[in-house]
């Protein structure tokens, strides 16, 4: 069994990620880059509590687009902010 090195508890039980995501506030912007084209930018998540690059891949596969992680910062390739924002909520973030 897998013991979260937080708060002792069990990984099933634990609830720091949980409690992580709804502490945080997270914004959603887009913006222009070369050529015109557009990003979807999702700022304010705590990298070390939350894992960026496992919210990024779920991101990426539910809008079949691009993006990368760069510091706390996920980047996605097109204008996503609706659909993005509406994800984030139901993984439990709070979005400003
Ligand atoms: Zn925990």
């Amino acid at each position: 069994m897998e013991i979260c090195p937080k708060c002792g508890l069990p990984k099933e039980a634990c609830i720091c990620e949980t409690l992580a995501k709804s502490v945080q506030k997270i914004r959603v912007k887009g913006i222009k880059k070369k050529y015109g084209k557009i990003s979807t930018q999702i700022l304010g998540m705590d990298d070390k509590s939350i894992n960026l690059r496992d919210i990024a891949k779920e991101l990426k596969s539910e809008l079949a687009c691009g993006g990368t992680v760069k510091d706390s910062m996920i980047e996605l390739q097109g204008d996503h902010i609706k659909k993005v924002k509406e994800k984030l909520i139901k993984m439990g973030f709070q979005v400003e």
